[in-house]
Protein backbone atom coordinates (compact mmCIF):
# COMPACT_ATOMS: atom_id res chain seq x y z
CA UNK A 1 0.00 0.00 0.00
CA UNK A 2 2.69 2.26 0.79
CA UNK A 3 4.07 2.51 -3.01
CA UNK A 4 0.36 2.86 -4.26
CA UNK A 5 0.56 6.11 -1.65
CA UNK A 6 3.91 7.14 -2.90
CA UNK A 7 2.19 6.56 -6.50
CA UNK A 8 -0.58 8.49 -6.34
CA UNK A 9 1.65 11.43 -4.78
CA UNK A 10 3.68 11.27 -8.00
CA UNK A 11 1.21 11.03 -10.26
CA UNK A 12 -0.63 13.90 -8.69
CA UNK A 13 2.46 16.02 -8.91
CA UNK A 14 2.79 15.11 -12.93
CA UNK A 15 -0.77 16.25 -13.75
CA UNK A 16 0.39 19.62 -11.83
CA UNK A 17 3.07 19.93 -13.80
CA UNK A 18 0.99 19.12 -17.10
CA UNK A 19 -1.54 21.35 -16.01
CA UNK A 20 1.17 24.15 -15.63
CA UNK A 21 2.05 23.29 -19.21
CA UNK A 22 -1.30 23.09 -20.89
CA UNK A 23 -2.18 26.72 -19.39
CA UNK A 24 1.43 28.38 -20.80
CA UNK A 25 -0.03 26.18 -23.92
CA UNK A 26 -3.57 28.17 -23.76
CA UNK A 27 -1.90 31.44 -22.93
CA UNK A 28 0.42 30.93 -26.49
CA UNK A 29 -2.71 30.28 -28.41
CA UNK A 30 -5.06 32.90 -26.53
CA UNK A 31 -2.36 35.71 -27.37
CA UNK A 32 -1.48 34.79 -30.83
CA UNK A 33 -5.74 34.91 -31.64
CA UNK A 34 -5.46 38.40 -30.32
CA UNK A 35 -2.74 39.71 -32.21
CA UNK A 36 -4.50 37.99 -35.33
CA UNK A 37 -7.77 39.74 -34.36
CA UNK A 38 -5.65 43.29 -34.29
CA UNK A 39 -3.99 42.94 -37.48
CA UNK A 40 -7.29 41.92 -38.96
CA UNK A 41 -9.17 44.62 -37.48
CA UNK A 42 -6.25 47.08 -38.81
CA UNK A 43 -6.45 45.49 -41.83
CA UNK A 44 -10.28 46.10 -42.38
CA UNK A 45 -10.11 49.59 -41.33
CA UNK A 46 -7.21 50.32 -44.14
CA UNK A 47 -9.54 48.95 -46.92
CA UNK A 48 -12.29 50.52 -46.04
CA UNK A 49 -9.91 53.86 -46.18
CA UNK A 50 -8.75 52.86 -49.60
CA UNK A 51 -12.07 52.53 -51.13
CA UNK A 52 -12.96 55.42 -49.60
CA UNK A 53 -10.03 57.33 -51.32
CA UNK A 54 -11.21 55.12 -54.16
CA UNK A 55 -14.37 57.21 -53.96
CA UNK A 56 -13.21 60.82 -53.88
CA UNK A 57 -10.56 60.35 -56.47
CA UNK A 58 -13.63 59.17 -58.84
CA UNK A 59 -15.83 62.27 -57.94
CA UNK A 60 -12.87 64.53 -58.26
CA UNK A 61 -12.07 63.01 -61.90
CA UNK A 62 -16.00 63.45 -62.63
CA UNK A 63 -15.66 67.31 -61.17
CA UNK A 64 -12.83 67.56 -63.09
CA UNK A 65 -14.41 66.34 -65.98
CA UNK A 66 -17.00 69.11 -65.68
CA UNK A 67 -14.74 72.03 -65.17
CA UNK A 68 -12.90 70.88 -68.09
CA UNK A 69 -16.39 71.08 -70.55
CA UNK A 70 -17.27 74.44 -68.61
CA UNK A 71 -13.47 75.83 -69.77
CA UNK A 72 -14.39 74.96 -73.69
CA UNK A 73 -18.01 76.30 -73.29
CA UNK A 74 -16.24 79.50 -71.71
CA UNK A 75 -13.58 79.73 -75.14
CA UNK A 76 -16.50 78.87 -77.45
CA UNK A 77 -18.44 81.93 -76.12
CA UNK A 78 -15.76 84.59 -76.23
CA UNK A 79 -15.02 83.66 -80.06
CA UNK A 80 -19.10 84.00 -80.84
CA UNK A 81 -19.18 86.79 -78.83
CA UNK A 82 -16.01 88.41 -81.10
CA UNK A 83 -18.76 88.37 -84.11
CA UNK A 84 -21.71 89.77 -81.89
CA UNK A 85 -22.42 93.35 -83.62
CA UNK A 86 -26.29 94.27 -82.06
CA UNK A 87 -25.84 96.02 -78.23
CA UNK A 88 -28.74 93.89 -77.12
CA UNK A 89 -27.11 90.17 -78.03
CA UNK A 90 -23.98 91.55 -76.95
CA UNK A 91 -25.23 92.37 -73.22
CA UNK A 92 -27.12 89.07 -72.93
CA UNK A 93 -23.92 87.30 -73.60
CA UNK A 94 -21.54 89.36 -71.61
CA UNK A 95 -24.04 88.17 -68.76
CA UNK A 96 -23.78 84.85 -69.64
CA UNK A 97 -19.75 84.84 -70.18
CA UNK A 98 -19.86 86.24 -66.34
CA UNK A 99 -22.25 83.90 -65.07
CA UNK A 100 -20.05 80.89 -66.52
CA UNK A 101 -16.52 82.48 -65.32
CA UNK A 102 -17.87 82.66 -62.04
CA UNK A 103 -18.92 78.91 -61.86
CA UNK A 104 -15.78 78.02 -63.16
CA UNK A 105 -13.63 80.31 -60.96
CA UNK A 106 -16.25 78.42 -57.80
CA UNK A 107 -15.60 74.84 -59.25
CA UNK A 108 -12.08 75.46 -59.65
CA UNK A 109 -11.32 76.51 -55.72
CA UNK A 110 -13.30 73.58 -54.45
CA UNK A 111 -11.92 71.39 -56.74
CA UNK A 112 -8.59 72.57 -55.31
CA UNK A 113 -9.79 72.32 -51.68
CA UNK A 114 -10.89 68.37 -52.45
CA UNK A 115 -7.60 67.81 -53.88
CA UNK A 116 -6.11 68.89 -50.98
CA UNK A 117 -8.32 66.24 -48.73
CA UNK A 118 -7.19 63.61 -50.86
CA UNK A 119 -3.99 64.44 -50.43
CA UNK A 120 -3.99 64.73 -46.76
CA UNK A 121 -6.21 61.26 -46.81
CA UNK A 122 -3.79 59.41 -48.77
CA UNK A 123 -0.76 60.70 -46.43
CA UNK A 124 -2.94 59.79 -43.03
CA UNK A 125 -3.63 55.97 -45.42
CA UNK A 126 0.39 55.56 -46.06
CA UNK A 127 1.32 56.01 -42.76
CA UNK A 128 -1.52 53.86 -41.33
CA UNK A 129 0.48 51.11 -43.90
CA UNK A 130 3.62 51.49 -42.24
CA UNK A 131 2.63 51.08 -39.05
CA UNK A 132 0.71 48.43 -39.95
CA UNK A 133 3.89 46.60 -41.24
CA UNK A 134 5.67 47.38 -38.71
CA UNK A 135 3.32 45.41 -36.22
CA UNK A 136 3.32 42.65 -39.07
CA UNK A 137 6.81 41.71 -38.73
CA UNK A 138 6.56 41.80 -34.91
CA UNK A 139 3.94 39.56 -35.45
CA UNK A 140 5.28 37.48 -37.47
CA UNK A 141 8.80 37.26 -34.75
CA UNK A 142 6.26 36.75 -32.22
CA UNK A 143 4.92 33.65 -34.09
CA UNK A 144 8.21 32.52 -34.46
CA UNK A 145 9.06 32.76 -30.70
CA UNK A 146 5.78 30.77 -29.43
CA UNK A 147 6.44 28.31 -32.68
CA UNK A 148 9.44 27.24 -30.66
CA UNK A 149 8.38 27.45 -27.56
CA UNK A 150 4.67 25.59 -28.38
CA UNK A 151 7.19 22.61 -29.72
CA UNK A 152 9.34 22.68 -26.65
CA UNK A 153 6.26 22.50 -24.47
CA UNK A 154 4.92 19.49 -26.92
CA UNK A 155 7.91 18.13 -25.94
CA UNK A 156 7.77 18.65 -22.05
CA UNK A 157 4.67 17.04 -22.28
CA UNK A 158 5.14 13.64 -24.12
CA UNK A 159 7.80 13.18 -21.80
CA UNK A 160 5.99 13.77 -18.63
CA UNK A 161 3.16 11.74 -20.48
CA UNK A 162 5.57 8.48 -20.65
CA UNK A 163 6.30 9.27 -16.84
CA UNK A 164 2.98 9.35 -16.02
CA UNK A 165 2.14 6.18 -18.08
CA UNK A 166 5.15 3.97 -15.80
CA UNK A 167 3.59 5.49 -12.89
CA UNK A 168 0.45 4.04 -14.13
CA UNK A 169 1.56 0.81 -13.78
CA UNK A 170 2.62 0.98 -10.33
CA UNK A 171 -1.58 1.26 -9.38
CA UNK A 172 -4.34 -0.71 -9.98
CA UNK A 173 -7.44 0.11 -12.63
CA UNK A 174 -9.74 0.39 -9.85
CA UNK A 175 -7.60 2.95 -7.81
CA UNK A 176 -6.57 5.00 -11.28
CA UNK A 177 -10.21 5.04 -12.01
CA UNK A 178 -11.05 6.76 -8.25
CA UNK A 179 -8.04 9.20 -9.06
CA UNK A 180 -9.25 10.35 -11.97
CA UNK A 181 -12.92 10.55 -10.71
CA UNK A 182 -11.57 13.02 -7.72
CA UNK A 183 -9.12 14.59 -9.85
CA UNK A 184 -11.90 15.84 -12.19
CA UNK A 185 -14.22 16.68 -9.24
CA UNK A 186 -11.51 18.44 -7.48
CA UNK A 187 -9.97 20.92 -8.96
CA UNK A 188 -7.35 18.89 -10.69
CA UNK A 189 -6.22 17.72 -6.81
CA UNK A 190 -6.48 14.28 -6.10
CA UNK A 191 -4.44 13.64 -3.42
CA UNK A 192 -3.44 16.03 -0.62
CA UNK A 193 -1.06 16.26 2.49
CA UNK A 194 -2.49 15.75 6.22
CA UNK A 195 -1.35 18.05 8.28
CA UNK A 196 -2.17 18.53 12.60
CA UNK A 197 -5.04 16.28 12.03
CA UNK A 198 -6.56 18.24 9.01
CA UNK A 199 -6.87 17.49 4.95
CA UNK A 200 -4.71 20.17 3.56
CA UNK A 201 -7.39 19.82 0.55
CA UNK A 202 -10.77 21.07 2.24
CA UNK A 203 -9.20 22.21 5.58
CA UNK A 204 -11.58 19.62 7.52
CA UNK A 205 -10.76 18.24 10.70
CA UNK A 206 -10.05 14.43 10.48
CA UNK A 207 -11.55 11.62 12.81
CA UNK A 208 -8.48 11.37 14.72
CA UNK A 209 -8.92 7.39 14.27
CA UNK A 210 -8.49 8.19 10.79
CA UNK A 211 -5.53 10.82 11.11
CA UNK A 212 -3.51 7.88 12.90
CA UNK A 213 -3.93 5.64 9.81
CA UNK A 214 -2.72 8.25 7.67
CA UNK A 215 -0.11 8.57 9.47
CA UNK A 216 0.92 4.75 9.97
CA UNK A 217 0.38 4.87 5.53
CA UNK A 218 -0.12 1.15 5.79
CA UNK A 219 -3.42 1.40 4.34
CA UNK A 220 -5.13 3.98 1.73
CA UNK A 221 -7.65 6.43 3.49
CA UNK A 222 -8.98 9.36 1.61
CA UNK A 223 -11.13 12.25 3.30
CA UNK A 224 -14.64 11.66 4.38
CA UNK A 225 -15.46 15.31 3.12
CA UNK A 226 -13.92 15.85 0.37
CA UNK A 227 -12.67 12.65 -0.91
CA UNK A 228 -9.09 13.13 -1.99
CA UNK A 229 -6.34 10.35 -0.49
CA UNK A 230 -4.49 11.50 2.18
CA UNK A 231 -0.92 11.42 2.42
CA UNK A 232 0.46 12.02 6.18
CA UNK A 233 2.77 15.51 5.98
CA UNK A 234 4.73 16.28 8.83
CA UNK A 235 4.14 19.73 10.21
CA UNK A 236 7.14 21.17 9.76
CA UNK A 237 6.92 20.77 6.13
CA UNK A 238 3.25 22.64 5.99
ZN1 LIG B 1 -10.66 16.92 2.51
Amino acid sequence: MKDSIEALIELQSIDDEIRGFLLTREELAVNQKRLAEILGRMNDELDDKRSKLDEAQRFYNERQGDLQHDGERLTKAKSKMAGVTRTKEYAAMQREMDNLRKKYSEDETELKRLNGAIDEYKTAIAGQEEKLAELQAEVRKEEATSGDRLAELNREIDAIESRKTSVHGRLDDGLLRRYARVLARRDGKAVVGATGGKCLGCSMKLPPQLFILVQRAETLQSCPNCQRFLYFKPAEEA
